[in-house]
């Protein structure tokens, strides 16, 4: 649960950190993608006008498979523009734990990419092309590419 202390916020701004484990997600694991680690935040939260105003970062790390070459990796998701505002808040007590995990679950992407410029597979043999080269790569983009694009067509 990550809560704010509006009581304490009267008297000054407060920064928050902490963790919360991966069952904070509520996401279930898939073949494609594993949570691993802790989700951690930063949080500095300060009064404007009536209201509440929270910015600060989330992140975790997720254990994925290449939808390209399917290599698994690792990597780190961060979300550091959270900026949320809550209007007139009168509780002493502000619960922004479902805030928080929204802005951690949009940024973890649908498709994971071990780089951005990751070959793949070669459709035809399936060797790993970030790797090696294969022949029919070559002949795909070789001098007979319009017709294998006519191909294609019919
Ligand atoms: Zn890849
Ligand atoms: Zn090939």
């Amino acid at each position: 649960m990550i809560k704010i202390d509006v009581l304490q916020l009267e008297r000054q701004e407060l920064d928050i950190a902490g963790t919360e484990s991966v069952t904070f997600l509520e996401m279930e694991d898939t073949e494609l993608m594993q949570l691993k680690d802790n989700v951690s935040y930063q949080l500095h939260v300060s009064l404007v006008n009536s209201g509440v105003l929270v910015a600060g970062s989330v992140k975790t790390a997720i254990h994925c498979v290449c939808g390209r070459c399917v290599k698994e990796f690792t990597q780190t998701v961060e979300n550091s523009s959270i900026c949320r505002y809550y209007e007139d808040v009168t509780a002493p007590e502000l619960d922004i734990t479902e805030d928080i995990r929204e802005e951690m679950l949009i940024s973890i992407p649908i498709n994971y990419l071990c780089s951005e410029n990751c070959k793949g597979l070669c459709p035809q043999c399936g060797i790993d092309l970030n790797k090696k080269k294969c022949k029919c790569h070559e002949e795909k983009t070789g001098s007979d590419v319009w017709t294998a694009l006519d191909d294609l067509k019919l």
